[in-house]
């Protein structure tokens, strides 16, 4: 399994073209093989709303994390953040259901 994949790709979840790495859709440890290259935002985003049991159970696949709403709340403050920026939100292991507004 090629974790490498190329720096420029666009992240499938934010569709940005931003440096990404290979991010297990469903995670490794609970039997994911799909691969997508993720950006770190939408990275920590994703594992700070769901659990891996969550994402194995529902929300394991792109286009289902894609259609929920605080995905798409999330998009809306990341696309109005520089690009450039390299942002690295702190982890926040309480998995508080914090609202990107
Ligand atoms: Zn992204």
């Amino acid at each position: 399994m090629n974790l490498n994949l190329s720096m420029d790709d666009n992240c499938v979840f934010c569709l940005r073209k931003v440096p990404t790495r290979g991010h297990h859709v469903v995670p490794r440890c609970k039997g994911g093989r799909e691969i997508a290259p993720t950006c770190h935002s939408c990275e920590d985003l994703i594992h700070k709303t769901w659990t891996h049991n969550q994402l194995r159970d529902e929300y394991n696949t792109i286009e289902k994390i894609r259609a929920d709403e605080r995905f798409q709340k999330f998009l809306r403050w990341l696309y109005k953040q520089k690009s450039e920026a390299v942002f690295k939100s702190r982890r926040n292991r309480a998995r508080t259901d914090r609202k990107y507004r």
